[in-house]
């Protein structure tokens, strides 16, 4: 498979290639020339496969044979190592739980995947490599997790001051060894654009064998596609339309979803569910697409004033609006609305949302018919967000074993401004 820069300015490349420059040289995302179709027999018999027969033959279009079928086997074995349930919450209504991985958010999937991908290729250049890279949240910790104590890798983590959750910030800055947190006086859109300016500087870059693990890395983005296919495999009545709803804020996930779409998984419709952050929402309701600084919410995951997958969706539909608002239907929450939600699906269900899934239930409920069924994407695990969801509820929410081993280690961080200088200078006493 080739992959072509949506800026256009840069050569076509292999799939190596892509994962190991992140963005392209000319500052655009790589996409697939091509999104290729799976068979109706595989759509067909997609409930005697098994979660890792899945993730292969999806990754297998992707990759091609720029990783032996073996390996890349053993890859999204590895990946998908906890299951992805299809839960029913109320009639016709279905959460897809994607936070059963290591550090309880569907990040894992993406960071997971891409680690070993990129592991695989650097042991083959022996190359070092810096992972760069900006979390409004939950990236942070995935990224962490999956590349903890890699030999010849490191891992520098960009995250804002102040805006993430306690628990999120201790899944990133209590690692040690190879994973160094920085503390970002500034937003996660500041976070973001710092990656970024450090890629486009290429004597940084090359000095420190500079990558990307943010979902503009095709390597992050495309094993997010995977579950939406598991989802579809659980679904029981497949004869009943379907549409997904998926909480939205640098569009990775929904670009992935689109994806498999694209790859013939028949989705009516995709719900693009955002907190106060609504960019997107915006843009599907007049066309115009304005970025503008991200706002804090209580769905801080989701807080991204200038989503960078977009232009990737704009691919997908050959620059026709027309086409993206039949497809893709935005919604916009307040954090009341996201507490009220959480709180009144726990009283009638007993099924206990995160804020981000508050916001896809939300959008779901708005756009549903009623011939169809609905899933929404449950990106994490309400613990990690417990303080939002006890309050919401009026309880304690039982918190996870593995989280509360975290929540004891001391914070790691160090303190930097906004700026591409201060970076610089960290990195050059961090990494000799
Ligand atoms: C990152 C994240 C999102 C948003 O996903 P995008 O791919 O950036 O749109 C939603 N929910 C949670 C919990 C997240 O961590």
């Amino acid at each position: 498979m080739l992959y072509y820069s949506t800026n256009r300015r840069s050569p076509k490349v292999g799939f190596e290639e892509a994962v190991l420059q992140g963005l392209a040289p000319d500052n655009g995302l790589y996409f697939p020339v091509s999104i290729p179709k799976l068979s109706s027999s595989f759509f067909k018999t997609i409930e005697e496969l098994n979660p890792d027969e899945i993730a292969f033959l999806v990754a297998k279009q992707y990759v091609g044979d720029e990783i032996p079928e073996d390996k890349l086997k053993q890859i999204v074995k590895e990946t998908l190592n906890f299951p992805v349930p299809l839960v029913e919450v109320k009639k016709d209504i279905y959460s897809l739980e994607l936070f059963h991985g290591p550090t309880l958010a569907f990040k894992d999937v993406g960071a997971r995947f891409m680690a070993r991908i990129l592991r695989f290729f650097l042991e083959k250049e022996s190359k070092p490599a810096t992972i760069l890279v900006a979390t409004s949240g939950d990236t942070g910790g995935a990224v962490a997790s999956g590349f903890y104590d890699v030999e010849g890798i490191n891992v520098v983590i960009l995250y804002p001051s102040g805006k993430i959750s306690t628990t999120q910030e201790k899944q990133l800055t209590t690692w040690g060894k190879n994973i160094f947190a920085l503390e970002i006086d500034g937003t996660f859109d500041d976070c973001q654009k710092l990656v970024k300016e450090a890629f486009a500087d290429s004597e940084l870059k090359a000095k420190y064998g500079l990558n990307s693990a943010n979902s503009i890395n095709i390597a992050r983005l495309l094993p997010q596609s995977f579950y939406y296919f598991l989802a579809y495999q659980q679904i029981k009545e497949k004869s009943k339309p379907f549409i997904a709803s998926v909480p939205s804020g640098n569009l990775g996930n929904l670009t992935a979803g689109l994806i498999a779409w694209q790859m013939g998984l028949p989705v009516n419709r995709f719900v693009v569910s955002s907190n106060s952050n609504d960019v997107i929402t915006k843009y599907l309701h007049t066309g115009l697409f304005e970025s503008k600084p991200s706002v804090l919410t209580v769905a801080n995951a989701m807080d991204v004033g200038n989503p960078s997958n977009f232009a990737r969706i704009l691919e997908i539909f050959n620059h026709n609006y027309n086409r993206v608002k039949d497809k893709l239907k935005g919604y916009s929450f307040s954090d009341i609305e996201i507490r009220n939600c959480i709180a009144e699906v726990y009283q009638k269900t007993k099924y206990t949302l995160d804020p981000h899934g508050a916001c896809a239930y939300m959008g779901l409920q708005k756009e549903l018919k009623e011939s169809e069924t609905g899933i929404f994407l449950e990106t994490a695990h309400p613990a990690k967000f417990r303080e939002t969801v006890n309050e919401s509820i009026g309880q304690s929410i039982a918190i996870p074993d593995s989280l509360n081993a975290i929540i004891v280690k001391k914070k790691v961080a160090i303190q930097s401004q906004p700026s591409l200088d201060s970076i610089k200078k960290i990195l050059s006493t961090l990494l000799k």
